[in-house]
């Protein structure tokens, strides 16, 4: 049992009196209990962002220094990935292919990214009338708060943390309860890249403990978050309620992506159902909505059917599995639940609508990859956020036709767009309402392109030099001459 966090630079004991039990969830087995903080854990860690802010050891620290440690965590970070990528894949339950590539190397660069920022960040002067010289100042905002959910756990603590420290931020980072031990070895590893004590801190616990204590905290000037709606409405809340703290809200998302006639269609095959069964569904811009025209609609999803079929569940250790473990059996049963109200209200499963419990996989949270065809937008399925292996497959009957589906959601995180024709393709990502819009490809990513959503899937943009502006204030200076 370890009742440790890490405060001021090193190990520090809890003064919680409950923990968690930190569970692998491909087999079931118990791997650790970290503690659910309490309010004096989280007022320490907020005291050694604070004090560290204060005293200016990081952002008073020369620029070049700073450039070349945030360099260097994102180097270590490379270094330490087979460990990295093992201990996610044991919280997490994601294959280690998908851990090592598809978190800990995006965090690697997204430090390395916001290390070439850390000169780059300057004001500018502005020519006013009078005689004055004025000018802008952009100060770091100070202590970050930063809640991050459990499906890439180090990549968006990256996005997070690399943008508030390239700013002079002092960050306080609260993990996921299901995926915490990834953040802690990352504040130790910010330690060896050459961090000053309190910079960054990580406190684990519950959203509604340790999440609340670090929302409602009268000293933290910022929350930078990604996860749901419903603890976005929450931390909105917490803010109006405690010092009116900047936030940034990174939420869920039901996104389309849209099959035209034309396309390139072992391309678009292919890369629908790496769209929804990569990440085994429990992705934020999973193309959960597949919008085919129904002129294509019945050859594409049986070639879709027919690969889809042939995709291995399985142990996410063994390096010809496909898809892993979901997080947890909440997950799981939230996942059956929707599986069950597809098939109530009418649409049909054209694979998999089952949990797979052969083998060893009794033991854990696997979920056969899944198809639906004859779904209708108003649908729950067609809707909500599933967060898992479910694809929701709706015909259309023209560019407009698909627009209006396409639109028709609460959410707004990102589209796909697949077609041979450019001036359709340019006309369709002016008119979806998405943060993200991928033609002819899907969930691309880089650490200097923004991503975020509309709507409720959030605001704040992650990634890219917009981010800088979250953690950043501008001051305006005049000077009389
Ligand atoms: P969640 O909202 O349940 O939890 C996210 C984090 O918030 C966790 O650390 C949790 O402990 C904390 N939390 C919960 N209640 C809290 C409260 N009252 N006060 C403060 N903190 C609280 O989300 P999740 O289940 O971990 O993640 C899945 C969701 O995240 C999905 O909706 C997914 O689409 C979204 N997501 C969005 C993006 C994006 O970039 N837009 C990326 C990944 C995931």
């Amino acid at each position: 049992m370890s009742s440790k966090l890490f405060i001021n630079g090193r190990w520090e004991e809890s003064s919680c009196t409950r923990h968690i039990d930190v569970v692998n969830p491909a087999t079931g087995e118990f791997v650790t209990t970290v503690p659910d903080s309490d309010s004096t854990d989280v007022d320490r860690a907020v005291a050694a962002a604070r004090t560290s802010f204060e005293k200016k050891t990081w952002r008073g620290m020369p620029a070049s220094k700073r450039e070349r440690i945030l360099w260097t965590f994102g180097d270590l970070l490379s270094k330490h990935s087979p460990e990295l990528s093992a201990l996610i894949t044991q919280e997490n339950g994601k294959t280690l292919k998908e851990s090592a590539g598809a978190d800990v190397a995006p965090a690697a660069d997204c430090f390395r990214y916001y290390a070439g920022w850390v000169r780059k960040i300057y004001g500018e002067t502005i020519p006013v009338d009078g005689p004055f010289l004025n000018y802008t100042l952009r100060e770091p905002v100070g202590v970050v708060g930063a809640i991050v959910p459990w499906n890439f756990p180090l990549q968006i603590a990256a996005w997070k943390v690399a943008p508030a420290l390239a700013c002079g931020c002092s960050v306080v980072l609260k993990p996921s309860e299901l995926t915490p031990l990834n953040a802690l070895r990352l504040a130790e590893i910010g330690m060896e890249a050459g961090l000053p004590e309190g910079v960054l801190n990580v406190v684990t616990g519950y959203g509604a403990t340790t999440g609340e204590f670090l929302a409602l905290h009268e000293d933290v000037d910022k929350i930078s978050f990604t996860g749901s709606v419903q603890t976005a409405r929450k931390l909105l809340q917490s803010s109006s309620v405690s010092n009116l703290k900047r936030l940034s809200l990174e939420l869920g998302g039901k996104s389309p992506n849209i099959i035209f006639p034309d396309a390139d269609m072992d391309a678009a095959v292919k890369a629908s159902m790496w769209g929804i069964f990569g990440g085994k569904g429990e992705v934020c811009s999973a193309a959960s909505r597949l919008l085919v025209h129904q002129d294509a609609h019945d050859t594409f999803l049986d070639a879709l059917t027919t690969k889809a079929r042939k995709l291995r569940v399985g142990s996410p250790l063994d390096a010809s599995t496909h898809i892993g473990s979901q997080i947890s059996g909440r997950q799981l049963d939230r996942i059956l639940d929707y599986i069950e109200s597809g098939k109530q209200e009418g649409a049909q499963v054209l694979t998999g609508g089952e949990r797979d419990t052969e083998g060893d996989k009794a033991n854990g949270f696997f979920v056969k990859p899944t198809i639906f065809s004859g779904v209708k937008p108003e649908m729950r399925i067609a809707r909500e956020e599933i967060f898992g292996p479910v694809l929701c497959a709706i015909p259309f009957r023209d560019a407009d036709d698909a627009i209006r589906i396409a639109n028709g959601t609460v959410y707004g995180l990102a589209a796909g767009i697949w077609t041979r024709d450019v001036s359709l393709a340019h006309r369709l990502a002016g008119e979806l309402r998405a943060g993200s819009v991928w033609v002819n490809t899907y969930n691309a990513f880089d650490s200097g392109s923004p991503f975020g959503g509309y709507k409720q899937s959030g605001f704040g943009r992650d990634l890219g030099p917009h981010a800088l502006e979250q953690y950043t204030s501008v001051k305006s200076v005049w000077v009389a001459l």
